[in-house]
């Protein structure tokens, strides 16, 4: 295949000077193709601009006058303040004037000059009578290239020093201009967008109208989400091509458990437990993400997985985020498994234990549950069962016989973490299971190369949480509620943000967090956890609570995940508004666990719009799925996917949010080329390797 054109050097181009593609470099364009797809962030049209405002707006304006004056003036602390001044082009005495003022920019007073005609744009502020926009983007036209920068919609672009916006957009109107657009090829399997590519390029940077900078948009975001629908495509065609084995014993061991349970299972632990033990019977390694809300129960699932495989013959490891909740999976599996006779150990960074549970000599455990030798068995005295942190992926974890990795709160390990725990073993069946429900369109990208299974239903019985946002007035009334709820036998967690500026800080805040709780809950016991205590202390003060020696814990967010105690039924969280929605929800998943009734009194003086719809959110419902979505919507995916986290290639133009159902078609389509061609063989396909290719390179530049 011929190289193409997009792929050349900008340093190629003989009327670009050496200079500016090294500062083009710098900004990371070194190719036509990186020229191009910097897309403008926005556009002006300056086929009509604003008229000069009269009053102050919200509304950023776009206007285009003559530089009447321009001033430096030196202003209290050695700083200094240009202020231009401008005027439309057939100014009369009466016209409106406009001030332009920038603090402390130098180059801006070298740039502009009294008769010039600016192009700005700004939000207008008034004082004195007298408008003023401050530090405007802003742009000096000089005259001969009118078609390229104004009269027509003008591209603007997302820029760094050193490069203007001229310069940049005469750029891409040059490349483009000497391109054969009719020869590129498309990035998209026919009949997705009718729209070709060429065009598609040239009009998302000149638009000829608004109708065809959408036509455009649409064209290169499905391009987008195509290459990376592809990319997702080839890593798991990857996963599902690698050999892989039955790990799924017949359920002796299994159905043991279930039966000492005290409680059914709920449907939907049935159904997705049918899931992955299909998966595990099959003869290529599973990949799968276990979803579903806090307290829907995970635990058990993933516990009914590793006893499928651990009665196969090979172990089974469990990964924690954290030490504290690798030692409660590790303390559930004792008390669970133990009348199962399993050789359960933990390993943490602290820690190695052993389980003292009775270690059945070569084998004879599996015999004596299953009632027929000879089935394949771990080597003599190695635990079926790890469970721990981030030490499982090191050397001497005794992981020799891997069958299941489960990877519990997956969102808080990252891509290569998971990889490498993965690469120690022969392919194991892996099941990863995170915390909050995520909504469909972010599994169709973050996890795309995954199967799902989700937990869709709550165990029955679970008591009512009651969630409710006062201000801090109001925290003595809030203090005696809890002081009642404790003297009748309940828990409370008590959570306050955590200060990060130093140990030093934070262990102070946590000193006069501890003794204002103490104080207002006595004569009630109160423990205090966080960070910075060192894991084994940690460990005895869970336990203590755990174990209803103390009523009260007073915590950072480190008791956001996993932990469960149910009968803690009272949650406070101080300056609420400082956590996320999705953490906050996690925290309040912390109660509710029981069939007692739970509050969640969410503390919070905030005034502002996002961390009101915050806080409202949750007062309104405790369904995680629902929250995903609000938490989706008011942090932006960006935020969310993590972008270093996720193991996926960015998206330059593409919004997974407000282009979901652009997502689907493009994940649509290239499921349905690899089920045509799972290879890419076919020639009219070889491109779409190529931009597997890419998106691999640009996945790598970012973790990097
Ligand atoms: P999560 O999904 O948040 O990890 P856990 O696995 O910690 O939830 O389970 C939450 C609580 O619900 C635990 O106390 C667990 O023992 C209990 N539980 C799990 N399944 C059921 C069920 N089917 N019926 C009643 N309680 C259950
Ligand atoms: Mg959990």
């Amino acid at each position: 295949m011929t190289e193409s054109p997009l792929a050349k050097p900008l340093g190629e181009l003989p009327w670009i000077p050496p200079q500016r593609v090294r500062h083009f470099g710098r900004f990371g364009i070194a190719t036509i193709e990186d020229l191009l797809t910097h897309y403008p962030k926005r556009y002006e049209d300056r086929t009509t601009f604003d008229h000069f405002p009269q009053i102050e707006s919200e509304q950023p304006v776009c206007l285009c006058g003559i530089v009447r004056s321009i001033s430096v003036k030196r202003i209290r602390g050695g700083r200094t303040m240009v202020e231009v001044t401008l005027e439309e082009e057939q100014a009369t005495a009466l016209s409106p004037r406009l001030i332009c003022r920038w603090f402390n920019v130098y180059h801006v007073q070298k740039m502009i000059a009294a008769g010039q005609k600016l192009i700005v744009f700004g939000k207008p502020k008034e004082r004195l009578k007298k408008l003023y926009i401050d530090h405007p983007e802003f742009e000096i036209v000089e005259g001969e290239e009118l078609s390229i920068h104004v009269n027509r919609i003008t591209p603007i672009y997302r820029l760094t020093e050193g490069i203007t916006q001229r310069m940049y957009r005469a750029a891409v109107y040059r490349v483009l201009e000497g391109l054969n657009l009719a020869s590129l090829h498309d990035r998209l399997p026919r009949g997705l967008d009718p729209t070709p590519y060429g065009t598609a390029l040239r009009q998302i940077h000149f638009p000829d109208s608004e109708a065809q900078r959408e036509a455009a948009r649409r064209h290169l975001v499905l391009g987008e989400f195509f290459a990376m629908q592809l990319f997702i495509g080839a890593k798991r065609a990857e996963t599902v091509s690698r050999p892989g084995q039955n790990h799924c014993g017949p359920g002796a061991l299994m159905e043991r458990f279930h039966a000492g349970l005290p409680f059914p299972l709920t449907g939907a632990q049935t159904r997705t437990i049918a899931e992955i033990r299909a998966d595990l019977a099959a003869p290529r390694p599973m990949n799968r993400l276990l979803h579903g809300d806090v307290g829907s129960g995970k635990t058990l699932v993933a516990l009914s997985a590793m006893l499928l495989c651990v009665e196969s013959g090979f172990q089974a490891a469990l990964m924690a985020p954290t030490q504290i909740l690798a030692e409660q999976h590790y303390l559930n599996c004792k008390r669970w498994l133990a009348p199962l006779g399993l050789n359960v150990a933990l390993r943490t960074g602290s820690k190695r234990t052993e389980s003292a549970m009775p270690l059945f000599d070569d084998g004879a455990w599996l015999d004596s549950v299953m009632g027929k030798p000879g089935a394949r068995r771990p080597a003599a005295g190695d635990p079926q069962i790890i469970i721990g942190t981030h030490a499982l992926l090191y050397e001497g974890a005794g992981l020799n016989n891997l069958g299941l990795a489960v990877i519990d709160e997956q969102h808080k390990f990252g891509v290569l973490q998971r990889a490498k725990l993965i690469e120690q073993s022969t392919a194991p069946d892996v099941l990863v299971m995170t915390a909050t429900p995520i909504p469909r369109t972010l599994t169709m990208t973050v996890y795309g190369d995954l199967d799902v299974s989700t937990l869709d239903e709550m165990p029955a019985h679970r008591g009512k949480i009651i969630t409710l946002l006062r201000d801090t007035t109001k925290l003595p009334d809030a203090a005696a509620f809890i002081r009642k709820e404790l003297e009748a036998g309940r828990q409370a967690y008590i959570v306050y943000p955590l200060i990060e500026e130093s140990d030093k800080l934070e262990a102070k805040a946590a000193a006069q967090e501890f003794e204002k709780w103490q104080k207002l809950l006595a004569p009630m016991r109160c423990e205090l956890l966080h960070g910075r205590i060192d894991p084994a202390e940690k460990d005895a003060i869970m336990e203590k609570f755990r174990a209803g020696q103390a009523q009260a814990l007073i915590a950072t967010s480190v008791i956001e995940v996993g932990i469960d105690v149910p009968n803690a039924t009272i949650m406070l969280i101080e300056n609420a508004e400082r956590f996320g929605l999705a953490q906050l929800h996690q925290l309040r998943g912390r109660i509710g666990r029981g069939t007692l009734k739970s509050w969640c009194i969410l503390i919070s003086d905030a005034t502002d719009a996002p961390a009101l719809e915050k806080l409202n959110t949750l007062e309104e419902t405790a369904d995680g799925f629902k929250i995903a979505e609000a938490d989706l919507r008011l942090r932006g995916p960006g935020d969310i996917l993590g972008t270093a986290q996720s193991g996926l290639p960015p998206l330059k133009l593409g919004d997974l949010l407000a282009d979901q159902a652009w997502m689907r078609a493009a994940r649509t389509a290239a499921v349905r080329l690899f089920q045509a061609d799972p290879q890419l063989e076919r020639p009219e396909h070889r491109g779409f390797r190529d931009l597997i290719t890419g998106q691999r390179k640009l996945m790598l530049a970012q973790i990097s």
